[in-house]
């Protein structure tokens, strides 16, 4: 059996606003791009030939809502429905949902759902996102990310992106805390299937050359299934290159700061 709790298509790494502490590092690429309609729906094929089992499907941006193809991605998920819980959107309320993609999402009732993060003023659309989902009876959460009491105290600084030298004992212990380990969260672009959104954002910005093993390339013809499912059946045992330049292993412990200051 293999399992995960979250599994997110990273569908575009454009983005409507420009944070300076970007979790994702959107703001790095020079010429940030998207994933098509038909490589986000080859990918979920090919991922749900590998899980048996994904609770939380997600689909994570930059801002999600830029891609005009997502409702016929949404509607293809439905091929997998026995094998995922929930239907996760995440979003920055800057940009209306479209018709297509409110028709979509209201066919999974009670099991789609939109994370709104309300970054205050830069979200712009908020107060009418809302009222449409609401209209539409489609699942959200707001996540308070502006003045007092912001979601989890703010933002951590993951700015640096250095190999921060630190032992590979070390930074094993360290990462087997971090909370992308602890949520499995596996995000997936463009045929590459990392162990967490550092670990692909990173490599994507070509930070470092990602080790053996630190993701799946679901494309690969010369690896089974079971190769494929070997390595990641791996993923939360012991920390990937990313880890070495990542400080998310100590998020406990970092100074927060307000989130989406723009650059
Ligand atoms: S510490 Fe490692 S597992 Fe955690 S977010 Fe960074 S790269 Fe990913």
């Amino acid at each position: 059996m293999l399992n995960t709790k979250r599994m997110s298509i990273v569908p575009t790494m454009r983005c409507t606003l420009r944070c300076k502490l970007c979790s994702n590092h959107v703001t790095e690429f020079k010429k940030p791009i998207d994933a098509t309609v038909e490589e986000m729906i080859r990918d979920i094929d090919i991922l749900f030939e590998l899980f048996d089992k994904i609770e939380w499907l997600q689909f994570v941006g930059g801002e999600i809502f830029l891609h005009k193809g997502m409702a016929e991605v949404y509607d293809h998920c439905k091929v997998h429905r026995g094998k995922f819980s929930k239907l996760i959107l995440e979003s920055n309320a800057t940009i209306l949902p479209r018709e297509a993609e409110i028709t979509s999402l209201r066919k999974y009732g009670q099991d789609a759902k939109v994370m709104i993060s309300d970054y205050g003023m830069f979200s712009s659309k908020s107060d009418e996102f809302i009222r449409i989902l609401e209209s539409n009876e489609i699942p959200y959460v707001v996540k308070k990310y502006h003045d007092d009491d912001q979601h989890y105290g703010g933002w951590i600084d993951n700015t640096s992106c250095r190999d921060y030298g630190e032992s590979d004992s070390m930074v094993a212990t360290k990462a087997a805390r971090c909370p992308q380990v602890l949520l499995e969260n596996m995000h997936c672009f463009r045929g590459k299937l990392h162990r967490c959104s550092n670990s692909l954002f990173m490599s994507e910005l070509k930070l470092f050359v990602p080790n053996d093993r630190d993701y799946v390339d679901l494309l690969d013809k010369s690896q089974s299934d079971n190769m494929k499912r070997d390595i990641i059946k791996d993923f939360y045992i012991y920390p990937r290159k990313s880890c070495h330049f990542c400080s998310w292993k100590d998020a406990d412990s970092l100074p927060r700061y307000p989130a989406a200051e723009q650059i």
